[in-house]
């Protein structure tokens, strides 16, 4: 019996359990994913090596798990969050799935360079992963202290007040959590604008909404994604980590989109 779970707070919206469970069921895998909602964080390991095998993290536990992991592996390492755990003989080992599952949704644009909005988490998973594909990242924030560990490792950074929309960039990628909510956008209407207007392409990695910022893209007629197979692929990528890499990423896909 496989024990799986995702650890949040909030995580009654996640739709995670829907996905993991439609794969668990797809391969005949006895097993069960469920929501853990978690208030202390410091409690994740203690909690994920006495009840489960796997484990995915979501907000806002993603770093403090990599700081509990006794083993961190791949791109997570660099990034210093991890959103996937695996019980190794009662070893906590983390992973990073959401750097490679957003690659994965763009890898075939063959783009040269990006502008990122947005200095947070996933903002720093999917910079640093975009930075090692030679992709020319440039990030942009509203306030200026997140920006502090882009400068450290030579990103191009600037605040809304010093950003003036002049470059070009071949893909504009949402990682704030701005339109999440309300249909706020993610910079000062003036800067979108002209940002959208010399891109190629805009990706919001906000996956249940249609957001103010893909509506603008939508009236300007440039091309654009929600944040759905993201999730979905950050997904595909977990499941197959809890069975050490063994099961057919495709079949894997397959089945959890039945669920989306
Ligand atoms: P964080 O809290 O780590 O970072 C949030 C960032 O958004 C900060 O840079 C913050 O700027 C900025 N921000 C927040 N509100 C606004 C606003 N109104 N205007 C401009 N900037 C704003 O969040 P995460 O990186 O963990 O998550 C961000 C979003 O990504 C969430 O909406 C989440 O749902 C989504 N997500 C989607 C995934 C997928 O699989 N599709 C996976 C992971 C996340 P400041 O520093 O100034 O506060």
């Amino acid at each position: 019996m496989k024990r799986l779970t995702i650890f949040g707070n909030p995580v009654e919206h996640s739709i995670s359990p829907n996905l993991h469970n439609k794969a668990l069921q797809e391969f005949n895998i006895e097993g069960e994913y469920t929501k853990t909602h978690l208030e202390d964080g410091s409690k994740i390991k203690e909690i994920f090596l006495k009840n489960f095998d796997g484990a995915n993290v979501t907000v806002p536990f993603k770093e403090i798990a990599y700081q509990l992991c006794d083993e961190v592996r791949g791109i997570a390492k660099e990034i210093g969050a991890v959103n996937t755990l695996v019980n190794e003989d009662g070893k906590m080992v983390g992973y990073n799935t959401d750097a490679p599952g957003f690659y994965k949704c763009i890898e075939n644009l063959s783009l040269k360079s990006a502008l990122i909005l947005g200095a947070g988490g996933s903002s720093k998973a999917i910079s640093f992963y975009l930075k090692e594909k030679n992709i020319d990242v440039t990030v942009v924030n509203r306030s200026e202290e997140k920006l502090e560990i882009f400068k450290e490792k030579s990103f191009k950074t600037y605040t809304h007040k010093t950003f003036q929309a002049i470059d070009e960039y071949d893909i504009v990628i949402n990682t704030t959590s701005a339109g999440l909510t309300n249909n706020s956008l993610p910079m000062p209407e003036d800067l979108i604008e002209r940002t959208l207007n010399k891109t190629k392409f805009v990706y919001d990695i906000i996956y249940n909404v249609e957001t103010s910022l893909l509506k603008l893209a939508d009236t300007l007629k440039i091309n654009h994604s929600n944040g759905k197979d993201m999730l979905l692929n950050q997904a595909v990528l977990a499941f197959n980590i809890f069975f050490n890499n063994s099961l057919d990423e495709d079949k894997i896909e397959q089945s959890m989109k039945k669920t989306i």
